[in-house]
């Protein structure tokens, strides 16, 4: 069965559902101030299709209308010491690999501007920055280079600036058309000579793979594998000269360089990797069901057995476990970030807490939603004198 409207990627009719998951929360990093605000936070539809021409996978069923991008989301990572350890070697990378010294750098949907600040005290970069929920107020000051940020999304007409160095960061899947702003960027970098395109997003071969329920959530209405990411970069006349999974393949990252556009009607020659990618699709939802159930079966038996359960990190993965599995096992979720503390868990309800508050929950299993995180979350938790079980997804 196709559906009819064309793919964003590549334009083709060839859009093929292959897993739904209905009501879940239509924003996963909003800060919601009480339970019954949280419980009665908006809901919408997964109806994750992927075109048979290019690998692109959407959420055919996702309403742009129906999300928020404002001071009250709070996606950062940087509280924790894994997380800034990996952007600082990241930003270190491309900076020495691709020569972005002294240059001025954009980034599109910057955040709290914490990839452009290290961009900037790295290489010495000037580096302007566009995201609605950035905050001044917790602004990072590099040393050296600068930073300026507009308070704002990044449009079209923003693409007859310059720039040496174009970064998309953890963005492009919040795009429900991805080719236009790809498009923008590019106008961006050919407006330079020897200008780079940097995109990094989730890796959906991860997610596919390991069946990852937990990273398919409404805020991410576009994913890509290599193979998808490299065409759209192809359709808009970008070159990938660098097409990496990092961060234990959480992350796909790209640097390309301008190309010509491509003529039309030339054929993107992909088969062998798309053809992977296509099964990995096709067993998807049966593989998923079956990683549901074992941790449905493992949530009750926890719950029988009367064992107080906490999650470890609040954020969208947090969401999509709690929103799927629809636990009563779970009644408190910890998280570093002390913006998100006194908040409550969009969907289900459950209060955020900071790691101290463990002391007096006396938790019999932590839940840790990202497994990169175990080392620093078991020592946390040695450091507030506790030992409970650890069982990471
Ligand atoms: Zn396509």
């Amino acid at each position: 069965m196709t559906v009819s409207a064309p793919c964003a990627v590549c334009g083709a009719f060839d859009m093929a559902p292959f897993f739904e998951a209905r009501a879940v929360p239509t924003n996963s990093c909003i800060l919601l101030p009480t339970p019954d605000s949280a419980r009665a936070y908006p809901r919408g539809d997964l109806s994750l299709s992927c075109c048979g021409d290019c690998g692109f996978i959407a959420n055919v069923a996702f309403d742009p209308s129906r999300t928020e991008y404002s001071g009250r989301y709070e996606e950062t990572q940087a509280f924790s010491a894994t997380f800034n350890r990996f952007h600082e070697s990241l930003a270190l990378d491309l900076v020495e690999r691709f020569g972005v010294h002294e240059r001025d750098v954009i980034e599109i949907g910057c955040g709290k501007g914490e990839f452009l600040a290290l961009l900037a005290e790295t290489g010495a970069n000037r580096c302007v920055g566009f995201d609605p929920s950035f905050d001044p107020a917790r602004a990072v000051r590099p040393s050296r280079g600068s930073v300026e940020v507009e308070t704002r999304f990044f449009t079209a007409a923003d693409g007859a600036m310059e720039a040496d160095f174009v970064v998309c960061k953890m963005t492009l899947e919040h795009i429900h058309e991805p080719r236009p702003l790809m498009a923008a960027m590019r106008r961006v970098a050919a407006n330079r000579p020897d200008a780079l395109v940097f995109v990094q997003v989730p890796d959906v071969t991860r997610i596919l793979e390991d069946c990852a329920f937990e990273d398919l959530y409404y805020e991410h209405c576009a994913y890509f594998a290599p193979v998808s990411l490299a065409r759209l970069a192809h359709e808009v006349g970008l070159r990938p000269i660098a097409l990496e999974s990092v961060y234990g393949g959480q992350y796909l990252t790209m640097v390309a360089d301008v190309a010509p556009l491509p003529e039309e009607g030339a054929r993107y020659d992909s088969a062998a990797e798309l053809d992977r990618h296509l099964e990995a699709v096709e067993s998807f939802a049966t593989r998923c069901a079956a990683r549901l159930d074992e941790w449905q079966s493992r949530l009750d038996q926890w719950s029988l057995a009367g064992r107080r359960v906490v999650l470890w990190g609040s954020g969208s993965k947090a969401v999509s476990f709690l929103s799927t599995l629809r636990t009563p096992a779970v009644a408190h979720v910890v998280d570093i970030n002390p913006h998100r503390h006194g908040h409550f868990m969009p969907g289900t309800g459950q209060p955020i807490v900071a790691p101290a508050a463990l002391v007096d929950l006396r938790p019999d299993v932590v839940v840790v939603l990202n497994r990169l995180y175990v080392d620093e979350i078991s020592d946390d938790l040695g450091r507030l004198g506790l030992a409970p079980e650890l069982v990471a997804l």
